[in-house]
């Protein structure tokens, strides 16, 4: 005896497909292409559709780089964007030389610049 999952009703699809043709826009200092989509697998809810808006996409790594980030949800057409905040990414936590401290510090100013200029406007 096999077990299938249940499929959710037809006119919840419908809402949801509905909801998630019409993808808002994007933040003005989001540098990800217009329109980027939601991710259904993001969130533990199948219905709650989640996008990142970043300042510099993935593909612009550096050595230590920081940048603004928001999380945007599309549940069921209802959409919220959390306040933007200053991420930092490196390949791994270590401990820093001089340069790697200087490095962190100038991309921290960099990235929360960027979030005053954001919130200013
Ligand atoms: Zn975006």
């Amino acid at each position: 005896m096999s077990h299938v999952e249940p499929r959710p009703p037809a006119r919840q699809r419908e809402i949801e497909a509905q909801a998630l043709a019409v993808v808002p826009p994007c933040p003005s200092w989001c540098a990800l292409p217009t329109g980027h989509p939601y991710d259904s697998t993001a969130s533990h809810d199948p219905s709650d559709h989640l996008r990142l808006h970043l300042s510099e996409p993935d593909s612009a790594v550096r050595e230590v780089y920081g940048r603004v980030e928001a999380e945007e949800s599309n549940r069921l057409g209802e959409v919220h964007v959390d306040p933007a905040t200053v991420a930092i990414y490196d390949d791994h936590p270590r401990d820093l030389t001089a340069h790697e401290a200087r490095l962190y510090a100038g991309a921290l100013v960099e990235a929360a610049d960027l979030l005053g200029r954001i919130k200013a406007s």
